[in-house]
């Protein structure tokens, strides 16, 4: 792989601390030494973001749309080789990576069809009073390595719409094609708009805690978010933290099963399981229970397991070891407690972090997969003897971010708003949109994505109150 640096205010920067090994988690063979930013490398990226906001803000929508269109002209121009990297130290299959890089496009391009409303809170003969939105300043973006380029697109976009300068820190796992970005940029965007700096949770820390940095989008783990939230607090920073989840999808009585159980398995196991938003428990009446089961396995034992880069692959590996061995655990956690397997349930026997799409039957809360988030290649079915006790299984983990009812139509309307989350999606799950609005509730964190909401998180509302007279 060629050598990438970090983009600090425009310009190439090695990295001043040791760089960090990147893995291909296809065969755990070191990809690539990333450079790795000390505190004095923030420093100046955050300095260039502060004198570059002067100017920046002060453009007109319309002067950055024209800078945004050309980001996903050149996010196009590019997509091979950032689909090629994002299978190389993601793992996903290379269909998908296409997917990830032509959502990024579609997210950066649709941002600059927003406009941004001017309230009108009074309008009288002596009196005007009315809410305009500023930019905040530096925004601080810190990703995981789920959908590495994607998320990182869904944090800047917005923010820079907004007239905001950003300072963009990937995942230590993934941070090869948002250096590649980072580069790529500095012929789009002047310098100090958007900066790149890579290191592991002390750099993001840094961010969180730096006094002119002021509003953090954040997605990753719960804890993560609630260590950001209290470093946050040094200089009240605004923040948008899009947490862990553990969504539950519910299957009314009498659903037809042969006709839900291919999209069930697709939003489970999309990205081998490893989606904020994919299903991670899966709720069905206590007689349908097997049939499930068999159906999910049937369709798991289809897929070939195996590297992103080969073109009969339909399910890659997992992304990093831990995360593989948390899957392990908590499968083998399911065994010890008469859970039954029905597809999957062992890494396979090579190299990589290959783990077969896993189907675990007659789960129930008390075992570690159905009450922590798994995130990855596995789901647990749970049996229910009604629908309230099926809600109130769902509800009953601390984490809110999506959810879903599956079968007849105006039941599952009737239930939606019952589940305590961001979203739900009846008769479909993990559907996430540039123009819909997308966040969680309780320990999935809060704020939104995407829509003018998720733009208008990147603004400070002023109130301008006009006397006539
Ligand atoms: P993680 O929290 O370990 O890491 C995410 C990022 O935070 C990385 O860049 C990491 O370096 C950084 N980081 C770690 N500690 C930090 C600290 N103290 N201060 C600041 N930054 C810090 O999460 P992960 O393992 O990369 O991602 C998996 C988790 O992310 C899962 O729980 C998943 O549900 C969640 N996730 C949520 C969404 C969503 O939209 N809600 C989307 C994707 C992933």
């Amino acid at each position: 792989m060629n050598k990438l640096w970090m983009t600090i205010n425009g310009a190439n920067a090695e990295g001043d601390l040791s760089p960090i090994s990147v893995l291909n988690p296809a065969d755990e063979t070191v990809i690539y030494e990333a450079p790795q930013a000390s505190i004095e490398q923030l420093d100046l990226a955050v300095e260039g973001a502060v004198n570059a906001f002067k100017t920046w803000s002060a453009l007109s929508q319309a002067e950055r749309d024209v800078y945004i269109n050309k980001i996903a002209d050149t996010i196009e121009e590019n997509a091979e080789q950032l689909a090629n990297i994002i299978v190389n130290e993601q793992g996903k299959p290379l269909q998908l990576a296409h997917m990830e890089v032509g959502g990024a496009v579609a997210w950066t391009r649709y941002a600059t069809n927003i406009d941004i409303p001017v309230e009108v809170y009074q309008e009288t003969d002596d009196k005007r009073i009315e809410g305009r939105r500023k930019p905040i300043g530096v925004v601080g973006s810190i990703t995981p390595w789920n959908w590495p380029l994607m998320i990182a697109i869904w944090h800047i976009i917005p923010a820079l719409r907004m007239g905001n300068t950003v300072i963009s820190k990937p995942s230590e796992l993934t941070p090869i094609n948002t250096l590649h970005l980072g580069e790529l940029l500095q012929d789009v965007l002047p310098a100090g708009v958007f900066s790149v700096v890579c290191g592991d949770g002390k750099i993001g820390q840094a961010m969180s805690e730096h006094k002119k940095i002021n509003k953090i989008v954040f997605t990753g783990s719960t804890l993560s978010g609630q260590r950001i939230m209290k470093s946050a607090a040094n200089n009240l920073k605004r923040l948008t933290l899009e947490l862990g989840g553990n969504d539950a999808a519910v299957i009314l009585p009498d659903a037809n099963l042969s006709k839900l159980a291919e999209a069930i398995f697709n939003t489970a196991f999309i990205n081998m399981g490893q989606t904020c938003a994919a299903i991670k428990r899966i709720y069905v009446h206590q007689s349908q229970h097997d049939q499930l089961c068999e159906l999910l396995a049937e369709i798991a034992d289809k897929n070939i397991v195996g590297s992103g880069l080969s073109a009969d692959t339909t399910f890659g590996p997992v992304q990093n070891k831990n995360q593989l061995e948390k899957v392990i655990s908590l499968v083998e956690d399911a065994k010890s407690h008469g859970a039954t397997i029905y597809a999957g349930g062992n890494r396979l026997d090579t190299p990589g972090y290959f783990y077969p799409p896993t189907i675990v039957g007659n789960a129930n809360h008390g075992m570690r997969i159905v009450d922590e988030e798994q995130f990855g290649p596995v789901v647990p079915i749970i049996r229910y003897t009604d629908v309230d006790d099926a809600i109130q299984q769902a509800n009953s983990l601390e984490v809110g971010l999506g959810g879903s009812i599956w079968g007849d139509l105006d039941s599952a309307m009737q239930l939606a708003s019952k589940l305590d989350c961001g979203t739900v999606w009846i008769n479909g799950h993990a559907e996430i949109l540039p123009h819909v609005p997308f966040g969680g509730c309780k320990m999935s964190g809060f704020g939104v994505e995407f829509g003018l909401e998720g733009l208008l998180e990147n603004s400070l509302l002023q109130v301008t109150n006009i006397n006539k007279n």
